[in-house]
This record gives structure tokens, sequence and C-alpha cells, in this order.
């Protein structure tokens, strides 16, 4: 068996080529922005919510009656947003069984649920692991309460601490923790600490996100008034480092550029955006890409419900990508992962000759590391993978 396939068999992943789907529903609903996030949400309302509930559910259905769509396994579900779990757990279990009687999960279906810290109680956790959730996502971000205040985060330290174990009592095995670095005078010590605190409740998978400045955001423009500094990417790599020699001791590898986990414990549904395969995207602003077309929902609650009122899928940008665009897609999105890419995907994009002008390019520069069999990022490409990604498209 070569090596990467064996990487590959780790991370759980299963021969390519079946016709099976990821879904992702987006829940765009938080209590309140925080300073640095620009996804797609609008304030929690309970009017907007029950529009949103008729919405999705008249979505799901339109989907599940696409012809083939049933003969379809679907591996992941996804729940993001937003914050999922700012819905009454009612709510949400509702939604979860609309998506079981409208499509045929697998039997090892990984289903992920994404909570902030405050709003994973004790009961909102029993109801999810009941429905059936095997994965939660907590956004917790820092542990320093200077850096809370500064990223404009609700909830408290200890709650970010207590709402790990209340997952965990709820039988929760398999835990992500999402964690920003490249604050707004940050310190590695402080990095540092945050680290050892999430590693003391003894996760099985973190994502490790450095700061990025999204326009539209409150960060965005304190930064365009002056109002502080980004971190010098050089500085970034101290992170990153300090994160590798703390993460490596508790036995959570990293497998993807900001994504560590413990063997078996890589995150299936977004591996399957890194490996090229198909998704669903269902909710306002979700992405799909499915049958060689991406395309995105609109970003409107309003106007979705609307759409699917009227009996139309709300669905507002569509491409249809070409062979040679996808096998370059798959290409930029796979090489995300430590693992790389396998050499015959390279070899097929090459074809264009301009693309492996590009290519050979990158390796000479000492950004991809070209073996017999595939293809990685080298530490340099690493810390400078989105320009690599960029020259490659
Ligand atoms: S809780 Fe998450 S989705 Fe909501 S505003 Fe904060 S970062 Fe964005």
């Amino acid at each position: 068996m070569s090596v990467t396939k064996q990487k590959r068999e780790r991370l759980g992943a299963k021969d390519e080529g079946m016709a099976d789907l990821g879904l992702y529903l987006h829940i765009p609903f938080c209590v309140k922005r925080c300073h640095f996030c620009a996804f797609y949400l609008v304030l929690h309302d309970r009017q907007r919510v029950e529009q949103f509930l008729q919405a999705i559910e008249r979505e799901i259905a339109l989907y599940a009656n696409q012809p083939g769509m049933r003969e379809r396994t679907i591996s992941t579900v996804y729940v993001g947003g937003g914050t999922p779990t700012v819905l009454p757990p009612e709510q949400l279990v509702a939604i979860l069984s609309s998506i079981r009687s409208g499509f045929s999960l697998s039997q090892q279906c990984e289903i992920t649920v994404e909570a902030t810290p405050e709003s994973l109680t004790d009961k909102y956790a029993d109801f999810l692991r009941q429905a059936g959730v095997t994965r939660l996502s907590i956004g917790i971000q820092s542990f320093d309460p200077q850096e809370r205040t500064m990223l404009g985060l609700s909830g408290t330290r200890a709650e970010a601490m207590s709402s790990v174990q209340i997952a965990k009592q709820a039988g929760f095995s398999n835990i992500n923790l999402d964690f920003i670095y490249g604050i707004p005078n940050q310190t590695v010590q402080s990095w540092e600490m945050t680290l050892t605190h999430a590693l003391e409740l003894d996760p099985s998978h973190l994502s490790l996100y450095a700061l990025s400045l999204e326009k539209g955001t409150r960060f965005y423009s304190e930064f365009r008034r002056g109002l502080f500094e980004v971190m010098d990417p050089d500085h970034e790599v101290c992170f990153q480092q300090q994160a590798e020699t703390q993460l490596k001791l508790r036995r959570l590898s990293r497998y993807e550029l900001s994504n560590w986990a413990k063997s078996g414990f890589a995150c299936q549904h977004n591996l399957r955006y890194w490996r090229g395969l198909e998704y669903l995207g269902l909710g306002p602003s979700a992405q799909s890409y499915v049958s060689e077309s991406r395309y995105g929902n609109v970003s409107s609650v309003e106007h979705y419900s609307k759409c699917l009122e009227a009996g139309q899928l709300p669905v507002v940008k569509r491409e249809l990508l070409s062979r040679a665009q996808q096998d370059k897609e798959r290409i930029v999105f796979g090489l995300r992962l430590l693992e790389g890419v396998p050499i015959d995907w390279v070899h097929k994009a090459s074809q264009d000759e301009i693309w492996a002008t590009s290519f050979t390019t990158l390796v000479k520069e000492d950004y991809l590391f070209q073996t017999d069999t595939g293809v990685q990022l080298t530490q340099k490409g690493q810390q400078f993978a989105d320009t690599v990604g960029m020259r490659l498209l």
C-alpha cells in the first residue's frame, strides 16, 4: 500500500468515485456579531426564525424530491452558521429529522453541529446526542479574558471551559474546539496558555485559525482607522510553531493547514471540501458543488424564504466547471492537506502548458515538494498557501 493511501485511510477516507454526498446546513442566526466574523447571519429574532424554519423545510423537500437524490448516500452532515444552537433544541432536532426523512444517511454518517459555549446546556447536549449528532464543534476562540473582549465574543471563559465537560457528559467523544491566533496584542505566552487550557480539556480535534481581516467586520473598520496593526506573517509562524510543539505532545497531528486531530478524528465533512468531493448546501448563503457545478444560495433570509414560498430553489450563482477547472481546483484544495495530492492529478492538470509552467516554477521556488507519487506544500508553501493557490488556479 502506498504511503499516501495509508495516510488517506488513517484519515478515514473511502475510495473515491462513490456517488455519496455531504450536506451543509447554514443556520444564519447569532445573538450578536463577533468583531472578526464575516459569515452571513442576522441577529436572532423569533419572527425571522419562523420564516427560516418553514423555508428550510421546503428546501429540504425540493431537493429530496429531485430524481436520483434518495439513491445518493449522505456520508456527512454539517450544521454550521451562525450559531445553530441559538435555536431551541426542538427546532434544530426537527430540521435534522427532516433531513433524515428526506435523504438517505449512511449508517456511519458523521453529523456535526457547531455551538457557542454559552448556548450549550446539559439539556441541549443531551437532545443533540439523542438526535444522533456524532460530533460537536465549539467556537471558543481564546481563553484569555482580554482577547475574548477584543474579539467581541459572548460568554465567559468559565462557560467556555464547562461547555466541553457538558459535551462529554452527554456522551460526545468527537469534539472540535476552534481557536484564533494573531489577535491584536496577543502574545505567544497568552497563546500558550490558551492551548494549555484547551489541551487540559482533551478534545479530539482542534481548528486553529489565523485572524484574517474580512471586509464588513468591525475589525476591518478599526484597522482602517489605524486602531491596531495586523500581525507580521513572520510572527504568526511563532504561534504555529508553539501549537505544533504543544499539540504533538497530546497526540494531535496536523492533517490540514489549520486542523489537528487525534487518529481517526479528522473531520470527514471538511475532508470532502479538500478532496474535491461533492456537497450540497442548504440555507441562506450556503454553497454547493454538485454535478460539476458550483452554486450558492442567496445571502438573505427574506429572499431565501420568498423563493421557497414560490416553490423555487434560492440559487443565485451557478457556474458549470470545465473538466480542466475541476482538475486545478481539486489540486489547490487538496494541497491544504498535509498528505498533499496524488501525482496523477498533477499529470492530468499539466496538459495545460501554462498551468504546468506555474507548477514547475512553484517547485523550483521551494513552495511545493514533488515525489514520484505525490505533491505537498513545503514549509514555505504552507506559510504562503493562499498565494500558491492563486498561482495554480
Ligand atoms: S458566534 Fe460564530 S458565527 Fe456568530 S458572530 Fe461569532 S464567530 Fe460569527
